[in-house]
């Protein structure tokens, strides 16, 4: 019995599980208020995207193409991103920051967009927009290599490389959240108060699960501020969450400022819950209150009625997001489940010494798989061809054809969820996100238990 940590051995991609990096800019970027990223290349790269922002959320968001052409591909075009900006200037007055969002195209081609945001600066800002702040910020995300998880971490830390600047402390301490949802946000923003921490979420997307309101305006946006980023210079330090999705922006904050940094652990599960408590605890001195060690013990509660009479012993598939496929393990591990395979989706040669995966690989007693830039002809190979039994899966809608077509049941989780309703709304991270995650995979396996007529009766009984 053992735990394989290994990289798919086929050449090509067959359904891949993530999407490339300008999405990860295009993410980070849509978290800024008063921003609209101006994406470099063809208007798929863009059309693309923003489809999968909408069908997730539900909601409309705004990024702006250079709307690359073959000429373009062939002669250079960075003339368009020089119009690109003005027109989106002029289109938009409350405009104050503009990411240009390289793509593989205009990478290959070697458009030099640090050199248009220079000539920008010195020309037609000066000339035409002197009276309004700006500010062009090149983003390198050459499709061809990482995934939109590294594309995510890049932009996060160039956005913060750019902005952060010493000045008086400020107190407080700077959340880099990751890729998450609203119902995150708000589940983290909870635990600060509940801690009375003083906190600057970065990357703020609590309002993408946003009202209609009276006049029609729907309309999502960020709510990290500019003043927000210059101001992570001045923090207590910087808790990231994720490994993987601004883990570089805390340590670039640490090198560059002197802001001490905590990564990770996801806080996916009690543990990891627990270890995000005391490491809040450690960097502000503020202890943890009663309400929360209440909090975590309802989720015991909940955990307890579930795990021995359904979860144990459960076989797993989990793919996406590398901290959330991590934490989710982790999580299932604590509930006695056994991940069986974890698919993650990018070629980042990281993995293999991702201390988690590692502590998985020499302790796991049963047979586990943990494939990296994997699709997820991987999972359904194993399914189809290599009898590889399971009893969930865990992952986004992508994988959705899997489930249905080989009759097991799945949760979705993480980014995109477009085939259930309102999934962005429910936090995965803390004592409530425990609770959910748990019960929403237990309600998955009864609604299967019924289905097939597999002890179904024991529902009466519980
Ligand atoms: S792979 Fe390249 S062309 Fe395709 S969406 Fe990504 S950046 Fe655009």
């Amino acid at each position: 019995m053992s735990c394989e940590i290994q990289e798919k051995s086929r050449v090509g991609t067959i359904n891949p599980i993530f999407t490339c990096q300008p999405a990860g800019a295009q993410f980070a970027s849509i978290g800024i208020k008063d921003c609209i990223g101006l994406v470099h290349g063809g208007q798929g790269c863009v059309m693309f995207v923003r489809l999968l922002f909408s069908q997730h959320f539900k909601e409309s968001f705004e990024i702006a193409s250079s709307s690359l052409h073959e000429d373009g591909a062939v002669f250079g075009a960075c003339h368009r991103v020089e119009e690109g900006v003005d027109v989106l200037l002029m289109r938009y007055p409350h405009i104050k920051v503009l990411p240009i969002i390289s793509t593989c195209s205009t990478e290959i081609i070697g458009d030099d967009i640090d050199g248009v945001v220079k000539k920008l600066n010195e020309g037609l800002l000066k000339e035409k927009y002197a009276d309004r702040e700006v500010h062009l910020i090149p983003i390198h995300t050459p499709s061809f290599v990482n995934s939109m998880i590294g594309g995510y971490d890049i932009t996060v830390h160039d956005f913060v490389k750019y902005f952060s600047k010493k000045g008086t402390p400020n107190f407080k301490i700077n959340l880099i959240t990751g890729w998450v949802n609203p119902g995150d946000v708000k589940a983290l923003k909870h635990l600060l108060a509940e801690m009375d921490i003083d906190a600057t979420v970065l990357f703020e997307i609590e309002s993408f699960d946003s009202p209609l309101m009276p006049d029609g305006s729907a309309i999502s946006h960020g709510n990290t501020t500019i003043e927000d980023l210059t101001d992570t210079a001045n923090a207590q330090g910087t808790i990231a969450l994720n490994r993987y999705e601004g883990g570089k922006a805390a340590k670039f904050l640490e090198k560059r400022w002197d802001v001490p940094a905590i990564i990770g652990p996801t806080p996916i599960g009690i543990r990891n819950t627990d270890i995000f408590l005391k490491n809040l605890k450690q960097m502000t001195g503020k202890p943890i209150p009663q309400s929360l060690v209440k909090e975590r013990g309802r989720a015991i509660d909940a955990l307890t009625d579930l795990t021995h009479m359904f979860l144990a012993e459960k076989r797993v598939a989990i793919y996406g997001a590398p901290d959330l496929v991590i934490g989710l393990a982790e999580f299932c591990i604590d509930l006695e489940m056994k991940p069986a395979l974890l698919l993650l989706g990018d070629d980042s040669t990281q993995y293999k010494d991702d201390p988690r995966l590692v502590a998985m690989k020499e302790n796991v007693d049963w047979e586990m798989e943990v494939i990296t830039n994997a699709d997820f002809w991987e999972l359904e190979d194993r399914i189809k061809n290599k009898g590889l039994q399971l009893d969930l899966i865990l992952g986004h809608s992508k994988g959705r054809f899997i489930s249905i077509d080989y009759n097991i049941p799945m949760l979705r989780v993480g980014f995109p969820t477009y085939d259930r309703a309102g999934m962005y709304r429910y936090p995965v991270v803390g004592y409530e996100g425990a609770t959910w995650l748990a019960e929403q995979m237990a309600n998955t396996l009864f609604t299967d238990m019924e289905y097939k007529k597999n002890k179904e009766w024991i529902l009466n009984m519980w």
